[in-house]
């Protein structure tokens, strides 16, 4: 049975000797065959040069794909899987924060097991300060209230899968790819198994406050049209209002005589609506792009060189 790991690296050029190491080392007696395909997300460092070098020297199971710029995670995980030959598929980070060998056991999990096709990893304890761990959660229980597909809490994209698993995301030729939807979209029966991430080997995370809520929003976007919904629902809502608000300016005129307070309500209601007009028209805005990017059918990624001495490709 061939494994085969796939390890999205952005600027991991301290990283990529150790983890491939690690893997051996993990592999070797493991009774798998094994391989590995690094994609080089366009780094600016000199993780290419030290993917070459590992290849070089071990090219028989190692793969590498060099991307023409930083395509983001979701492209590298995408070309990664394309070129994986293994029945069992392996995403692990390329920066040791993800052990090998509990992908090994992962493995030997779906080889002893026929009923399950994936197995995923959680993180059973965060290490994230209480405000980014509210956030978070809030965002799950969003996500699984608004779309019909399941977001377990903390999960990763640190998994192994069944061949057919991969071929059912390969065919999602889908832009823009948030994997932790595409994921729970394909089905599949998937054990959640929880894991601790170690500390980063080397260099530094890529993410950061601004970054995860950009992330968050297009997943929302990416998996449910609930926000267009929501805005329907505004103007609803604010035209019952405003319906209501008639009917008592009405009766206080004519059975109390008081009279309309003019500069103020008006006033407020111009920004009210306003806000919400302009709410809902950057909603439809925010899907209209989407759509516009997806009907450019641009590819996910591009290639710039590519290190494979298999000759099947
Ligand atoms: N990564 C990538 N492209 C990017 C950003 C990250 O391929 O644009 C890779 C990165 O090299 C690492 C993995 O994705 O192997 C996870 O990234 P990171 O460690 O920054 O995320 P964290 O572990 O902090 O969630
Ligand atoms: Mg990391």
């Amino acid at each position: 049975m061939l494994i085969s790991f796939v390890l999205p690296c952005y600027n991991e050029a301290e990283n990529v000797r150790p983890m491939h190491d690690w893997i051996v080392e993990t592999m070797q007696s493991s009774g798998f065959d094994y391989e590995m395909v690094f994609v080089d997300d366009g780094s600016r460092d000199e993780t290419y040069a030290k993917l070459k070098e590992i290849y070089q020297t071990t090219a028989a199971h190692v793969r590498v794909v060099r991307f023409s710029r930083n395509f983001g995670k979701e492209s590298a995980i995408f070309a990664g899987l394309q070129y994986a030959a293994g029945d069992i598929v392996t995403l692990i980070d390329a920066d040791l924060q993800q052990s090998p060998v509990l992908a090994r056991e992962m493995a030997e999990f779906l080889r002893d097991n026929d009923a399950y096709d994936c197995v995923a990893a959680f993180q059973s304890q965060r290490r994230e300060g209480k405000v980014t761990a509210f956030l978070k959660n809030g965002f799950y229980k969003l996500m699984n209230r608004v779309t019909e597909i399941e977001f377990v809490q903390g999960a990763s994209d640190f998994r192994t899968m069944r061949r057919s698993m991969v071929d059912a995301i390969l065919s999602m030729t889908e832009h823009n790819r948030f994997s932790k939807g595409i994921f729970s979209w394909v089905g599949f029966a998937t054990r959640y198994v929880p894991y601790v991430p170690e500390d980063r080997h080397a260099g530094s995370t890529k993410w950061n406050t601004w970054k995860l809520f950009k992330y968050a929003f297009d997943g929302i976007v990416s998996f449910t049209t609930m926000p267009l919904r929501l805005s329907a629902f505004a103007g609803v809502a604010a035209a019952l209002g405003s319906l209501v608000y008639m009917l008592v300016i009405i009766i206080q005129k004519i059975c109390f005589g008081i009279a309309v307070p003019g500069y103020a309500t008006l006033v407020v209601l111009i920004l009210l609506l306003g806000g919400i007009q302009l709410f809902g028209m950057g909603i439809l805005g925010e899907y209209l792009a989407k759509t516009y990017v997806e009907s450019k059918r641009r590819p996910i990624y591009l290639a710039r060189e590519i290190l494979d001495s298999s000759s099947l490709r």
